[in-house]
Protein backbone atom coordinates (compact mmCIF):
# COMPACT_ATOMS: atom_id res chain seq x y z
CA UNK A 1 0.00 0.00 0.00
CA UNK A 2 2.96 2.59 0.88
CA UNK A 3 4.74 1.18 -2.49
CA UNK A 4 7.21 -0.12 -0.04
CA UNK A 5 7.72 -3.23 -1.33
CA UNK A 6 11.61 -3.32 -2.82
CA UNK A 7 13.13 -0.70 0.47
CA UNK A 8 11.33 -3.98 2.72
CA UNK A 9 12.52 -6.46 0.93
CA UNK A 10 15.81 -4.95 1.26
CA UNK A 11 15.81 -4.32 4.86
CA UNK A 12 13.67 -7.42 6.11
CA UNK A 13 16.10 -9.53 3.76
CA UNK A 14 19.41 -7.65 5.02
CA UNK A 15 18.00 -8.44 8.78
CA UNK A 16 17.33 -11.60 8.52
CA UNK A 17 20.37 -12.65 6.57
CA UNK A 18 21.95 -11.43 9.35
CA UNK A 19 19.86 -13.41 12.04
CA UNK A 20 19.47 -16.50 10.71
CA UNK A 21 16.94 -17.62 13.76
CA UNK A 22 19.08 -16.13 16.77
CA UNK A 23 22.33 -14.17 17.37
CA UNK A 24 24.47 -12.64 20.12
CA UNK A 25 24.03 -8.61 18.83
CA UNK A 26 27.69 -8.39 19.45
CA UNK A 27 29.85 -5.79 17.67
CA UNK A 28 29.61 -7.20 13.93
CA UNK A 29 26.20 -7.99 14.07
CA UNK A 30 25.04 -4.11 14.92
CA UNK A 31 28.30 -2.90 11.99
CA UNK A 32 26.32 -5.43 9.59
CA UNK A 33 22.51 -3.68 10.59
CA UNK A 34 23.91 -0.42 10.35
CA UNK A 35 25.18 -1.49 6.71
CA UNK A 36 21.94 -2.39 6.16
CA UNK A 37 20.13 0.82 6.84
CA UNK A 38 22.59 2.88 5.17
CA UNK A 39 22.01 0.76 2.04
CA UNK A 40 18.51 1.38 1.97
CA UNK A 41 19.26 5.02 2.20
CA UNK A 42 18.24 5.73 6.08
CA UNK A 43 21.37 8.00 6.14
CA UNK A 44 24.60 7.42 8.53
CA UNK A 45 23.25 9.53 11.38
CA UNK A 46 20.01 7.58 11.65
CA UNK A 47 21.83 4.48 11.06
CA UNK A 48 24.01 4.78 13.67
CA UNK A 49 21.15 5.94 15.92
CA UNK A 50 19.33 3.16 15.70
CA UNK A 51 21.70 0.66 16.13
CA UNK A 52 23.25 2.47 19.14
CA UNK A 53 19.11 2.14 20.44
CA UNK A 54 19.31 -1.28 19.81
CA UNK A 55 22.68 -1.88 21.06
CA UNK A 56 21.17 0.03 24.42
CA UNK A 57 18.55 -2.86 25.06
CA UNK A 58 19.70 -5.46 23.88
CA UNK A 59 23.57 -5.91 23.19
CA UNK A 60 25.61 -9.12 24.01
CA UNK A 61 21.49 -10.58 24.46
CA UNK A 62 20.17 -13.43 22.04
CA UNK A 63 18.29 -11.51 19.44
CA UNK A 64 15.69 -12.62 16.43
CA UNK A 65 15.44 -10.93 13.26
CA UNK A 66 11.94 -10.33 14.27
CA UNK A 67 12.93 -8.54 17.02
CA UNK A 68 15.83 -6.05 15.65
CA UNK A 69 12.84 -5.63 12.93
CA UNK A 70 9.92 -4.31 15.70
CA UNK A 71 12.91 -2.53 17.55
CA UNK A 72 13.50 -0.48 13.89
CA UNK A 73 10.03 0.14 13.52
CA UNK A 74 9.23 1.70 16.83
CA UNK A 75 12.00 3.98 16.53
CA UNK A 76 11.42 4.92 12.77
CA UNK A 77 7.52 5.01 13.91
CA UNK A 78 8.95 7.81 16.30
CA UNK A 79 11.14 9.88 14.30
CA UNK A 80 8.31 10.54 11.52
CA UNK A 81 4.97 10.47 13.73
CA UNK A 82 5.93 14.15 13.98
CA UNK A 83 6.04 15.19 10.67
CA UNK A 84 2.95 13.18 9.40
CA UNK A 85 0.69 16.07 8.29
CA UNK A 86 -1.48 16.71 5.22
CA UNK A 87 -2.20 19.84 3.29
CA UNK A 88 -4.05 22.14 5.64
CA UNK A 89 -6.56 23.68 2.98
CA UNK A 90 -7.74 26.68 4.47
CA UNK A 91 -11.44 27.12 2.73
CA UNK A 92 -11.64 30.72 3.47
CA UNK A 93 -8.73 31.72 1.60
CA UNK A 94 -10.43 31.31 -1.40
CA UNK A 95 -7.24 30.28 -2.65
CA UNK A 96 -5.28 28.84 -0.42
CA UNK A 97 -1.85 28.93 -2.69
CA UNK A 98 0.58 26.80 -2.54
CA UNK A 99 3.21 26.53 -4.47
CA UNK A 100 5.32 23.21 -5.57
CA UNK A 101 8.89 23.59 -5.88
CA UNK A 102 11.95 20.42 -6.98
CA UNK A 103 14.44 19.15 -9.15
CA UNK A 104 13.40 18.78 -12.92
CA UNK A 105 11.56 15.11 -12.91
CA UNK A 106 11.11 15.08 -9.56
CA UNK A 107 7.46 14.19 -9.92
CA UNK A 108 5.86 17.99 -9.16
CA UNK A 109 3.29 18.10 -12.17
CA UNK A 110 2.37 14.30 -11.94
CA UNK A 111 1.69 15.03 -7.85
CA UNK A 112 0.19 17.95 -8.81
CA UNK A 113 -2.31 16.25 -10.78
CA UNK A 114 -2.80 13.91 -7.91
CA UNK A 115 -3.39 16.39 -5.60
CA UNK A 116 -6.12 18.43 -7.88
CA UNK A 117 -7.78 14.95 -8.18
CA UNK A 118 -7.67 14.07 -4.20
CA UNK A 119 -8.92 17.89 -3.25
CA UNK A 120 -11.54 17.95 -5.72
CA UNK A 121 -13.14 14.34 -4.90
CA UNK A 122 -12.88 16.10 -1.52
CA UNK A 123 -15.40 19.17 -2.97
CA UNK A 124 -12.78 21.73 -3.63
CA UNK A 125 -12.69 23.94 -6.60
CA UNK A 126 -8.99 23.50 -7.49
CA UNK A 127 -6.92 25.36 -10.26
CA UNK A 128 -3.62 24.89 -11.53
CA UNK A 129 -0.99 26.92 -12.48
CA UNK A 130 1.46 26.13 -15.12
CA UNK A 131 4.19 27.84 -13.51
CA UNK A 132 7.20 26.06 -15.44
CA UNK A 133 6.77 28.63 -18.16
CA UNK A 134 9.96 27.52 -19.48
CA UNK A 135 9.14 23.87 -21.26
CA UNK A 136 6.62 23.75 -23.59
CA UNK A 137 6.28 20.07 -22.45
CA UNK A 138 5.69 20.94 -18.79
CA UNK A 139 2.89 23.10 -19.86
CA UNK A 140 1.28 20.44 -22.08
CA UNK A 141 1.61 17.91 -19.28
CA UNK A 142 -0.18 20.63 -16.46
CA UNK A 143 -2.62 20.58 -18.73
CA UNK A 144 -3.14 17.00 -19.63
CA UNK A 145 -3.54 16.49 -15.56
CA UNK A 146 -6.15 20.00 -15.78
CA UNK A 147 -8.35 17.88 -18.09
CA UNK A 148 -7.90 14.54 -16.61
CA UNK A 149 -9.23 15.97 -13.46
CA UNK A 150 -11.46 18.09 -14.68
CA UNK A 151 -10.05 21.76 -13.00
CA UNK A 152 -8.89 24.25 -14.94
CA UNK A 153 -5.64 25.43 -16.28
CA UNK A 154 -3.86 29.05 -16.51
CA UNK A 155 -0.51 28.67 -19.11
CA UNK A 156 1.25 31.28 -20.98
CA UNK A 157 2.98 31.03 -23.56
CA UNK A 158 6.72 29.56 -23.49
CA UNK A 159 9.08 31.70 -22.43
CA UNK A 160 6.83 33.76 -20.57
CA UNK A 161 7.45 35.09 -17.15
CA UNK A 162 6.81 33.15 -14.04
CA UNK A 163 6.03 35.42 -11.80
CA UNK A 164 3.58 37.26 -14.41
CA UNK A 165 1.99 33.96 -14.17
CA UNK A 166 1.10 33.23 -10.71
CA UNK A 167 0.11 36.89 -10.60
CA UNK A 168 -2.89 36.26 -13.33
CA UNK A 169 -3.24 32.70 -11.90
CA UNK A 170 -3.80 34.49 -8.62
CA UNK A 171 -6.29 36.93 -10.03
CA UNK A 172 -8.30 34.50 -11.98
CA UNK A 173 -8.78 32.03 -8.95
CA UNK A 174 -10.23 35.09 -7.02
CA UNK A 175 -12.94 35.66 -9.50
CA UNK A 176 -13.41 32.21 -9.74
CA UNK A 177 -13.40 31.90 -6.28
CA UNK A 178 -11.46 29.17 -6.53
CA UNK A 179 -10.68 27.17 -2.91
CA UNK A 180 -7.05 25.75 -3.74
CA UNK A 181 -4.26 27.09 -6.42
CA UNK A 182 -1.64 24.75 -7.22
CA UNK A 183 1.79 26.57 -8.84
CA UNK A 184 3.83 24.28 -10.68
CA UNK A 185 7.48 25.81 -10.93
CA UNK A 186 10.64 25.16 -12.78
CA UNK A 187 13.79 23.15 -11.68
CA UNK A 188 16.50 23.95 -13.85
CA UNK A 189 19.08 22.52 -11.29
CA UNK A 190 22.09 23.34 -13.67
CA UNK A 191 21.13 27.10 -13.53
CA UNK A 192 21.10 27.56 -9.79
CA UNK A 193 21.25 31.19 -9.61
CA UNK A 194 18.60 32.10 -12.37
CA UNK A 195 15.90 29.20 -10.54
CA UNK A 196 16.44 31.09 -7.55
CA UNK A 197 15.57 34.75 -8.89
CA UNK A 198 12.84 33.01 -10.76
CA UNK A 199 11.53 31.49 -8.01
CA UNK A 200 11.88 34.34 -5.00
CA UNK A 201 10.09 36.42 -7.71
CA UNK A 202 7.10 34.40 -7.92
CA UNK A 203 7.54 34.01 -4.17
CA UNK A 204 7.42 38.12 -4.15
CA UNK A 205 4.34 38.31 -6.45
CA UNK A 206 2.26 36.27 -4.30
CA UNK A 207 3.13 37.71 -1.31
CA UNK A 208 1.75 41.31 -2.93
CA UNK A 209 -1.70 39.81 -3.52
CA UNK A 210 -1.32 38.12 -0.33
CA UNK A 211 0.60 39.36 2.30
CA UNK A 212 0.43 35.25 3.85
CA UNK A 213 0.82 33.65 0.86
CA UNK A 214 2.46 31.39 -0.72
CA UNK A 215 0.40 29.40 1.95
CA UNK A 216 2.42 26.10 1.48
CA UNK A 217 5.65 25.99 -0.37
CA UNK A 218 5.47 22.06 -1.00
CA UNK A 219 9.19 20.40 -2.26
CA UNK A 220 8.72 17.54 -4.43
CA UNK A 221 11.29 14.60 -4.05
CA UNK A 222 12.22 11.75 -6.14
CA UNK A 223 12.84 8.80 -3.61
CA UNK A 224 14.88 7.15 -6.40
CA UNK A 225 17.53 9.76 -5.79
CA UNK A 226 18.22 8.15 -2.19
CA UNK A 227 21.15 10.50 0.02
CA UNK A 228 20.31 13.27 -2.97
CA UNK A 229 16.91 14.21 -2.25
CA UNK A 230 18.03 15.13 0.94
CA UNK A 231 20.72 17.60 -0.46
CA UNK A 232 17.90 18.92 -3.13
CA UNK A 233 16.21 20.18 0.34
CA UNK A 234 19.18 22.03 1.60
CA UNK A 235 19.68 23.64 -2.19
CA UNK A 236 16.17 24.66 -2.69
CA UNK A 237 15.96 25.53 1.32
CA UNK A 238 18.24 28.40 0.30
CA UNK A 239 16.19 29.57 -2.85
CA UNK A 240 12.77 29.84 -0.66
CA UNK A 241 11.41 28.61 2.53
CA UNK A 242 10.13 25.03 1.72
CA UNK A 243 7.62 24.61 4.23
CA UNK A 244 6.61 21.08 3.91
CA UNK A 245 7.83 17.24 1.15
CA UNK A 246 5.87 15.31 -0.63
CA UNK A 247 8.02 11.86 -1.67
CA UNK A 248 7.52 10.13 -4.86
CA UNK A 249 8.53 7.58 -7.12
CA UNK A 250 8.18 4.88 -3.61
CA UNK A 251 7.88 2.31 -5.88
CA UNK A 252 10.00 1.53 -8.32
CA UNK A 253 12.94 1.73 -5.46
CA UNK A 254 14.92 0.28 -2.10
CA UNK A 255 15.89 3.81 -1.12
CA UNK A 256 12.83 4.48 0.53
CA UNK A 257 14.51 4.52 3.55
CA UNK A 258 15.24 8.54 2.68
CA UNK A 259 11.91 9.42 4.08
CA UNK A 260 13.67 8.88 7.88
CA UNK A 261 16.73 10.51 6.95
CA UNK A 262 14.96 13.68 5.75
CA UNK A 263 12.17 13.56 8.91
CA UNK A 264 15.13 13.61 10.56
CA UNK A 265 17.49 15.70 9.64
CA UNK A 266 14.92 18.86 8.56
CA UNK A 267 12.03 17.81 10.73
CA UNK A 268 9.31 19.04 7.80
CA UNK A 269 5.96 18.22 7.20
CA UNK A 270 5.95 14.97 5.14
CA UNK A 271 2.33 15.55 3.27
CA UNK A 272 1.91 12.79 1.26
CA UNK A 273 3.95 10.26 -0.84
CA UNK A 274 3.41 9.55 -4.51
CA UNK A 275 3.05 5.46 -5.19
CA UNK A 276 2.90 5.54 -9.32
CA UNK A 277 2.34 7.66 -12.22
CA UNK A 278 -1.56 7.76 -12.15
CA UNK A 279 -3.94 9.99 -10.41
CA UNK A 280 -4.88 7.49 -7.74
CA UNK A 281 -0.96 6.75 -6.64
CA UNK A 282 -1.35 9.72 -4.20
CA UNK A 283 -1.41 7.98 -0.49
CA UNK A 284 -1.78 9.66 2.96
CA UNK A 285 1.59 9.67 4.93
CA UNK A 286 1.40 7.79 8.11
CA UNK A 287 4.37 7.50 10.83
CA UNK A 288 2.92 3.55 11.27
CA UNK A 289 2.09 2.05 8.36
CA UNK A 290 5.10 3.44 6.68
CA UNK A 291 7.76 2.28 9.42
CA UNK A 292 5.98 -1.14 9.15
CA UNK A 293 6.18 -1.02 5.78
CA UNK A 294 10.00 -0.19 5.51
CA UNK A 295 10.67 -3.32 7.99
CA UNK A 296 8.93 -5.97 6.47
P1 LIG B 1 8.47 17.23 -12.94
O1 LIG B 1 9.49 17.48 -14.01
O2 LIG B 1 9.02 17.46 -11.57
O3 LIG B 1 7.19 17.96 -13.16
O4 LIG B 1 8.16 15.66 -12.99
P2 LIG B 1 6.97 14.86 -13.67
O5 LIG B 1 5.72 15.05 -12.90
O6 LIG B 1 6.96 15.21 -15.11
O7 LIG B 1 7.44 13.36 -13.45
C1 LIG B 1 8.60 12.83 -14.05
C2 LIG B 1 8.36 11.36 -14.36
O8 LIG B 1 8.18 10.63 -13.14
C3 LIG B 1 7.10 11.10 -15.17
O9 LIG B 1 7.37 10.09 -16.10
C4 LIG B 1 6.08 10.63 -14.14
O10 LIG B 1 5.10 9.78 -14.69
C5 LIG B 1 6.97 9.89 -13.17
N1 LIG B 1 6.41 9.84 -11.79
C6 LIG B 1 5.95 10.87 -11.05
N2 LIG B 1 5.57 10.44 -9.82
C7 LIG B 1 5.78 9.10 -9.79
C8 LIG B 1 5.59 8.07 -8.79
O11 LIG B 1 5.14 8.28 -7.66
N3 LIG B 1 5.95 6.80 -9.15
C9 LIG B 1 6.47 6.51 -10.38
N4 LIG B 1 6.81 5.24 -10.63
N5 LIG B 1 6.67 7.44 -11.31
C10 LIG B 1 6.32 8.72 -11.04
Amino acid sequence: KQGLTKTSSRLADGVAGIFTGKRRLDDDALEELEEVLISADLGPAMAARMVAELAKNKFDKEISDLEVREAFAAHVTSVLEPVAKPIAVDRTRKPHIVLVVGVNGSGKTTTIGKLAKHYSEQGLTVMLAAGDTFRAAAVEQLKVWGERTNCPVIAKETGADAASLAFDAIQQAKEQNVDLLLIDTAGRLHNKTGLMQELQKVVRVIGKQDPDAPHDTIMVLDATTGQNAVQQVSVFGDMVKVTGLVLTKLDGTAKGGVMVALADRFGLPVHCIGVGEQADDLRAFTANDFARGLMG
